[in-house]
């Protein structure tokens, strides 16, 4: 119960003490001015409200003013002025207390009047409104943040905005100086990402800080706030001439990840105040989580924009990079395309393993980058391909350029201590001759690299319109070609004799397939139609084919009564990979009646190399278990390892007709077709050269030890027909061998050879 009032000492005691207690729960304190003496009452809740409870007893106006922040005490005493003329007012200020914290009030003051109508007393509430203030601007300073951090700008000007969003907080204490650090996990340091009002040398004494150095050291070691009211020991970076401070030292932290630290000043002395401290923690915890963003954006944008394995820019940004130099203004300046495929890449995955792919495209596109120059720009297409855009500011620089990659591509790599080697075919279109249409204007790149591919690679090409209508016939080829391989329209094996090197007596025939186009009656180059037929995956139908066309021809030659001859058929990679092959073989043997040991499947020597060809090594095991031989075709083009040679079960090296073409004139040619002779001798293999054209290729092959020779010296490869006739002189051959062995024979029995010959016909 509230006692009555009564208008005694006690009363007034009481009421006192009721108006103290009411004020101190509301945090309102009043105050009454007299305009008279100029005499102020404070009550108690105003006096530590101010924080100055041992002067309360005789203030002023003006003690009560200095208490007031300078840059808000003009408009107090604006209002004052005003109050006096009996305007009251309502105002926001902050008041200094003595222990250097701000705090911010809510003054209220209204004027009464005296008897004769003359503002005689100014009374006014003083309210304590830090908390709400507090909430109130740290609710508004981090949406500011947040509105800031979402700008389309760097992190360095977010930060820098912060800071100064920071530095507005009316009531917190610091100076307008700061940094924001971000941390460097790796290295243990701090480093300088922004900063406001740091002398120069602070930036070059705090451009990186070490954990545990100095006070941001301090806090990023500890993952604590470290606040110092002076520049104590702790403070280790020192210069002449540095001004007393002091600081807070927030660590930025998500979780448990350090992710930098806050810096701001404070004035020499300043006491630590909680306040200040929740509210830069949260700017910090703010900071924190922009950070991430920031650094979740930026890896995002990493991986949308560049290669993760070479680092350069993906094929998207080398499109888009390409198109704004097509419409730069006013005029775009010239520049070629370059289009770089690496040769013979694959060969060194599949030899050396992914690790070792990895390892050499980031090597490969390190050499490119030293192939160009800063104003060029290069991008990762795919696998082994690359783009560069190239300024051209002499007329051959394209060409000097791509000359340089090829040089440098043909250098081996060291991938980790094991020698690889590759080469480069380049492409290349010329902006604005070839167009002006990004698509456009690579996809003509990319057939001047094919071009340059075919031209028998590590070199580059221009791009020319005789070219593109090389590409649209390509094009065309293969959709003829999937229309006609159904039915085999306007195929045809052919075959082309293999001779014994010495006796020149037929051993085998190599089946070898004919395309005539039927819609013109124009032959396609195997090598060429063949291509696309394995791009277009149609050799397993194909290869089954011409097997069972060949098997049924060998019948045939059988039949008439011709002695067997060894029948080799090309069978593509794909063919030994399907695990249907061996029975498919099979079946063709017995349909056709053939000895299995009469069959050679031929593979090529680059089929094979790859670690990962497993599935095709199981399948010439699977063959070689039928009794039917395998030969490695074009020997000397591939890596195949020795190792490979020995366990697999292959019977014949067929070196490569690159080889015997130059083997008498250029010596590296000589040291392949000697050593590959040498080394399948050694290993027990027959071994056939390929594209023998003269007498003097054949005796020196023959002196090498070479079995078996097929070049158009002998034959080239021809139709069924015209292989009868060939049969038929070697029939002679092989009769006259013996007849020279009988005449050995029967001279030294003391026969005649003329009972011999008429023996024979
Ligand atoms: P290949 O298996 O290396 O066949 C040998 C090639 O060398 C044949 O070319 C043949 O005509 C040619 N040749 C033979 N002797 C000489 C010579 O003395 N001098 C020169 N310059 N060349 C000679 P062709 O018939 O054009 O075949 C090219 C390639 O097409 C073959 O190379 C083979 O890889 C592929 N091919 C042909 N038929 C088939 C087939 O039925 N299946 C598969 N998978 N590939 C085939
Ligand atoms: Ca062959
Ligand atoms: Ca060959």
């Amino acid at each position: 119960m509230i006692p009555p009032l009564n208008v005694t000492d006690d009363a007034v005691r009481l009421l006192q003490q009721r108006l103290d207690t009411i004020q101190h729960i509301t945090q309102t304190g009043d105050w009454e001015w007299s305009l008279e003496d100029n005499h102020l009452r404070w009550s108690r809740e105003t006096c530590r409200i101010f924080g100055i409870e041992g002067e309360c007893d005789h203030p002023t106006i003006e003690s009560l003013l200095i208490r007031v922040h300078p840059k808000d005490r003009s408009q107090l005493i604006q209002a004052l002025r005003q109050a006096k003329n009996g305007t009251p007012f309502d105002l926001k200020h902050r008041i200094e207390r003595p222990d250097g914290h701000f705090c911010v009030v809510r003054s209220c003051g209204s004027v009464l009047m005296g008897t004769h109508s003359a503002p005689e007393t100014v009374i006014g509430t003083v309210q304590d409104i830090t908390r709400q203030e507090q909430q109130v601007i740290s609710d508004q300073v981090i949406n500011r943040i947040i509105a800031a951090s979402l700008n389309p700008v760097s992190m360095e000007e977010i930060f820098s905005e912060i800071l100064g969003i920071v530095f507005s907080i009316p009531w917190i204490s610091i100076e307008s100086k700061g940094a924001i650090f971000l941390n460097d996990p790796h290295n243990h340091c701090l480093s300088l990402a922004s900063q406001i009002g740091l002398s120069d040398h602070l930036l070059t004494h705090c451009a990186s800080i070490r954990h545990g150095t100095c006070l941001c050291g301090l806090a990023a070691e500890t993952r604590e706030v470290v606040f110092a009211s002076q520049l104590d020991e702790r403070h280790t970076v020192r210069f002449e001439g540095m001004h007393q401070h002091g600081h807070y030292c927030i660590p930025i932290l998500l979780g448990d990840m350090l992710l930098g630290v806050l810096n701001l000043y404070v004035p020499d002395g300043h006491n630590r105040c909680p306040e200040e401290e929740r509210v830069l923690t949260t700017v910090a915890n703010t900071l924190a989580s922009l950070i991430d963003r920031k650094r979740k954006e930026h890896q995002l944008e990493l991986l949308a924009r560049y290669d993760s394995l070479t680092g350069l820019p993906n094929w998207i940004t080398f499109t888009q990079q390409i198109e704004q130099w097509i419409h730069s203004r006013p005029q775009p300046a010239p520049f070629a395309i370059l289009f770089i495929d690496l040769d013979h890449f694959k060969a060194i995955n599949d030899i050396l393993g992914h690790k070792a792919g990895d390892a050499l495209l980031e090597l490969a596109a390190k050499r490119l980058q030293q192939c160009l120059r800063k104003e060029d720009f290069l991008g990762r297409k795919s696998g082994d391909e690359f783009v560069a855009g190239i300024r051209i500011d002499t007329s051959d620089r394209a060409r000097v350029v791509a000359q340089k990659i090829v040089t440098e591509m043909s250098y081996p790599f060291n991938l980790e201590g094991r020698e690889g080697r590759i080469g480069a075919s380049i492409g290349i279109a010329m902006v604005p001759h070839d167009g002006v249409q990004v698509e456009a204007l690579i996809k003509k790149a990319d057939t001047a690299m094919y071009y340059a591919k075919k031209q028998g690679k590590n070199g580059f090409a221009f791009f020319s319109d005789e070219m593109q209508s090389f590409a649209i016939k390509h094009q065309r080829l293969a959709a003829l070609l999937q229309r006609c391989v159904p039915t085999m329209e306007g195929f045809e094996v052919y075959y082309q004799p293999q001779v014994n090197i010495e006796s020149g007596e037929l051993v085998g025939v190599e089946a070898l397939l004919r395309w005539n186009r039927p819609d013109n009656q124009e032959r396609v180059p195997p090598d060429l139609f063949i291509t696309i037929a394995e791009e277009a995956n149609l050799m397993i139908s194909i290869g089954e084919w011409v097997l069972r066309e060949s098997c049924r021809q060998a019948a045939r030659w059988k039949a008439m009564g011709f002695p067997t001859l060894r029948l080799g058929v090309n069978c593509s990679p794909k063919q030994f990979r399907d695990p249907h092959f061996p029975d498919t073989v099979q079946r063709v043997l017995e349909e056709t009646l053939i000895n299995p040991r009469n069959l050679e499947l031929e593979i090529t020597e680059t089929a094979i190399e790859g670690r990962e060809e497993e599935q095709l090594a199981d399948g010439i095991r699977r063959i070689a278990e039928k009794h039917i031989a395998i030969a490695l075709d074009d020997f000397g083009t591939g890596q195949s390892s020795l190792k490979r040679l020995r366990t697999l079960p292959i019977r014949t090296l067929k070196i490569d007709k690159s080889f015997i073409n130059g083997f008498l004139s250029a010596e590296e040619d000589c040291a392949i077709v000697t050593g590959t002779v040498g080394l399948a001798l050694n290993l027990g293999k027959v071994v056939i050269a390929e594209g023998v054209e003269s007498e003097t290729q054949r005796k020196a092959l023959l002196e090498l030890g070479c079995d078996e020779l097929q070049g158009f010296y002998f034959s080239p490869a021809v139709n069924a027909a015209e292989l009868e006739k060939l049969l038929l002189q070697n029939l002679f051959i092989i009769h006259h061998a013996r007849l020279k062995d009988s005449l050995t024979h029967h001279q030294a029995h003391g026969w005649h050879a003329r009972d011999l010959i008429n023996d024979l016909f």
